[in-house]
């Protein structure tokens, strides 16, 4: 697999996806280092690749700023120093964090995500941390990590090993989405004639509902599987915990329910709402169900989409219960979509409040703020498990985070664990970098953990 496995696809446009930087490709066209193609880093900040002068300049509106506040002294760039003051993994984000406080104040804004980036993925040696750009070369395959010496590079190559491909994966799904802006991916539009339980694996399910007549041929590959997985774990992580779980108001097995009420709390537009179509997918492996109301829930709902002064009570009602295939509109299976920028609490206290089936928090993130001011889940979690008949359903990115997420709701007192923390066969496939590698791992994955909480009768 190449890094620029891509072709030279059309420019649409649809949602603009995130721009993302890595540091082995030109920061511009996203063309990968070659023999006839050598990368050139800038010369005023050391911290950006080009391919060539024309993709330089034509950066250089946006690089700019950025750039002068990060403009190299004596020749050393702002990662000359890590190699002396960085000694464990604790120390090297720090390092970094500090950079990025330094350059949020200096160009008095919030960074991009690819200039956050570009200050956590630096091109420095990953043994020593080696800053200085004449020693440094790349992993000849990802072009994503970096070595000062032949020595560290052997020294890291059997952990480098297992992640290098995901580096690689990595980078094709982010230059994907860029060129194609963020598509209404083919979702599979098979519906299931009669219930079947989901297998042990993601890919099992995917295979055969992947090779349908309007996905192109050259598309069906990796980083289409892997962004379609990432898309899907949402419904897809909430059927498999539901199958697991008794739900409704008589303790029924989710492939007997008519009707089917779910809160997905903390929601983002660009998260959980992202290409609506999904929650359809949902319906078509549950062949009894009627009626799926899905709520979405979240401050930050529509903070993205400049909707939010536009929503009289802060809520975004569809309740035309239009499906999207003929096969859901012949049997008059509807789909309500109803959503709300509150904190759930807040949302509880309207009078457009019912009760769900079961509540879902896709990568919540429970313990992130414990204990600080702005911490505004205790007092929405405390509603979440004070019934003993609607579960709490969620997911984290990685292990050590939903332990930490499990520990803030097991201090509310009488609560059950249903489902243990445990991987999630029906996490998404789309390797992200985690710059903290806070499990010694280099990726993450969306829904990477699943596990499921109840109030005690
Ligand atoms: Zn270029
Ligand atoms: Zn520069
Ligand atoms: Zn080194
Ligand atoms: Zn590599
Ligand atoms: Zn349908």
């Amino acid at each position: 697999m190449e890094v620029n496995g891509v072709g030279t696809e059309p420019l649409v446009q649809l949602l603009p996806a995130i721009r993302h930087f890595h540091p082995g490709i030109c920061h511009f066209c996203s063309q990968a280092p070659s023999e006839s193609c050598m990368l050139k880093w800038c010369a005023q900040c050391q911290l950006v690749p080009y391919c060539s002068k024309q993709c330089q300049r034509k950066d250089w509106a946006m690089h700019k700023r950025f750039c002068q506040v990060h403009a190299v002294e004596g020749r050393r760039n702002v990662f000359s120093q890590a190699k002396i003051k960085v000694h464990d993994k604790k120390s090297w984000l720090e390092y970094r964090k500090f950079l990025q406080l330094t350059a949020r104040i200096n160009l008095d804004r919030r960074l991009e995500v690819f200039e956050n980036e570009i200050l956590l993925f630096p091109r420095v040696c990953e043994v020593c941390k080696e800053a200085e750009p004449s020693k440094i070369i790349d992993c000849p395959n990802c072009h994503s990590v970096f070595y000062c010496s032949d020595s560290h590079c052997s020294q890291d190559a059997e952990r480098h090993e297992k992640w290098c491909y995901k580096y690689l994966l990595c980078i094709q799904c982010d230059i994907w989405e860029a060129r194609k802006g963020i598509p209404d991916l083919p979702f599979p539009s098979k519906v299931d004639k009669e219930y079947k339980k989901l297998p042990a694996k993601m890919i099992d399910h995917l295979k055969t509902q992947l090779c349908l007549k309007n996905v192109d041929d050259r598309d069906l590959d990796l980083k289409l599987y892997a962004v379609m997985s990432e898309r899907l774990s949402y419904p897809l992580s909430l059927l498999y915990a539901l199958q697991q779980l008794e739900v409704g108001p008589y303790k029924q097995a989710v492939s007997e329910l008519s009707e089917l009420k779910i809160h997905v709390v903390g929601a983002e537009s660009t998260k959980e709402l992202l290409g609506i179509i999904r929650w359809e997918y949902l319906v078509h492996r549950l062949p009894a169900l009627m009626k799926l109301h899905m709520v979405f829930v979240g401050p930050e709902l529509f903070s993205d989409s400049g909707l939010s002064d536009e929503l009289p009570d802060n809520r975004c009602l569809d309740d035309s219960g239009m499906t999207q295939c003929e096969d859901c509109q012949e049997k008059g299976r509807v789909i309500v979509y109803e959503m709300c920028q509150l904190l759930y609490h807040e949302y509880k206290n309207t009078n457009y409040f019912t009760s769900p089936d079961a509540i879902i928090a896709y990568n919540c993130g429970f313990h992130e703020f414990e204990g600080e001011k702005r911490d505004a889940w205790p007092e929405s979690l405390s509603l979440m498990v004070q019934n003993s008949d609607i579960p709490l359903i969620f997911t984290s990115y990685t292990s050590t985070e939903a332990k930490k997420d499990m520990a803030v709701l097991r201090k509310f007192n009488d609560t059950e664990v249903v489902i243990p923390i445990h991987m999630n066969p029906y996490c998404s496939v789309r390797p992200i970098r985690d710059f903290t590698r806070e499990d010694a791992c280099d990726m993450f994955f969306i829904n990477q953990y699943i596990s499921c909480i109840i109030g005690k009768k």
